[in-house]
């Protein structure tokens, strides 16, 4: 592993207050190659949660191997799960990452019960799990390693380009089980990504990572979430986005508007009055009061522009899971019910019926 031997980081002496809630916490420690990051290392009792959903599947599972996400969106809607550790949804969710240093083993033991039903599992649905962090506790490769073994099939939805050390894993996997792979690229403004999505890698080095899981011989969708008003959603950055995107090789793209949860507004309107003050107005009418949706109209908007681009391109619109908000697992045999069957039927796919696809089911929100 990439840090192996090196020199071990300041521990720290004390946990921040909320951590001490944590009776799992093994330490607390910083890094110099993390400026800024403190990495609270924790014994999880479970890696696998249960996702209660309003959707017709009954079950939906995903693992967590982090809390908090140095990539740092101002729009992760993940953020107010740090409040439950007395960290606040802001600079700490971007600094203060809980690592589960024994995921691996203890999902092992999960998957390995007789209970177990081999339910898809959906990774990079809260935190993203190739995120900096991975670099240094490569807890993917376990995961990997034990969802294949047990016969599970899984998604993983990611921003890092980090996946790539883990591709001959997930190569082998996909041979065993059903392997789902997305990779999130919202922004393809330099200038506009680094400043909403501080911690991630560009946007060029996520599309050469979905041209590597390409030519590794798997699929991989693109999301294009969050899509922003006002800032994103002119026909000529979506129009620019598709074309790099069918020019990596994607084999289909997600697409959905800005989701702005209690918790999540203030954070994203104090960037918005910082680097745009041009769009307050605009985005309070968009999102007045507690509404955390744009309005159906403009979303109905959107997929009318949209969807003649995804045509010109020649990219599929895919399904993302209503449940976890990630990749739909292609082993649940979902298929999209949009409204163009001619675009948006996957290829070789027999019908059958389906669940709701994600744009059906009212206030779903995705993470990415
Ligand atoms: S949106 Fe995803 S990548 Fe960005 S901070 Fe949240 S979890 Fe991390």
């Amino acid at each position: 592993m990439r840090w192996n031997g090196q020199r071990l980081d300041t521990e720290s002496t004390s946990a921040l207050p909320g951590l001490a809630q944590l009776s799992s916490l093994v330490r607390s420690v910083k890094s110099p190659e993390f400026a800024g990051i403190t990495f609270h290392e924790v014994l999880a009792k479970s890696a696998l949660n249960h996702v209660p959903t309003q959707s017709t599947m009954p079950f939906s599972y995903t693992i967590n191997p982090y809390r908090g996400c140095s990539h740092a969106c101002v729009y992760c809607f993940a953020r107010p799960t740090h409040t439950y550790l007395d960290l606040d949804s802001g600079l700490d969710f971007d600094s203060q990452i809980v690592v589960k240093v024994n995921v691996a083993e203890v999902l092992a033991k999960e998957l390995a019960k007789p209970s177990w039903a081999h339910h898809p599992v959906a990774l990079g649905t809260n935190t993203d799990p190739y995120q900096r962090a991975e670099g240094r506790y490569a807890l993917m490769p376990g995961i990997i390693e034990a969802l294949a073994d047990s016969g599970t099939p899984f998604s993983i939805l990611t921003k890092g380009t980090l996946l790539r050390r883990d591709l001959p894993l997930l190569v082998e996997a996909s041979k065993r089980v059903k392997v789902d792979i997305g990779m999130s690229i919202a922004i393809y403004d330099d200038d506009l990504q680094q400043s909403v999505e501080p911690g991630t890698p560009t946007a060029k080095a996520r599309l050469a990572t979905v041209r590597a899981v390409r030519d590794a011989g798997l699929e991989c969708s693109v999301f294009l979430m969050p899509i922003l008003p006002y800032l994103t959603d002119t026909t000529t950055h979506l129009d620019d986005a598709l074309a790099r995107v069918k020019e990596a090789g994607a084999t289909s793209v997600l697409h959905s508007v800005l989701y702005l949860k209690p918790g999540i507004k203030p954070w994203f309107m104090q960037w918005l009055e910082r680097e745009h003050p041009e769009q307050v107005e605009s985005y309070r009418a968009m999102y007045p009061g507690s509404s955390s949706y744009a309005p159906k109209e403009y979303r109905a908007w959107l997929g009318r522009r949209i969807r003649p681009l995804l045509a010109k391109h020649g990219l599929r619109q895919g399904v993302a899971d209503p449940a976890t908000g990630g990749v739909a697992s292609s082993a649940l045999g979902l298929l999209p019910q949009m409204d163009d069957q001619r675009l948006f039927t996957p290829v070789g796919r027999a019908p059958r019926p389906a669940r709701p696809p994600v744009n059906a089911v009212p206030g779903s929100p995705t993470l990415f």
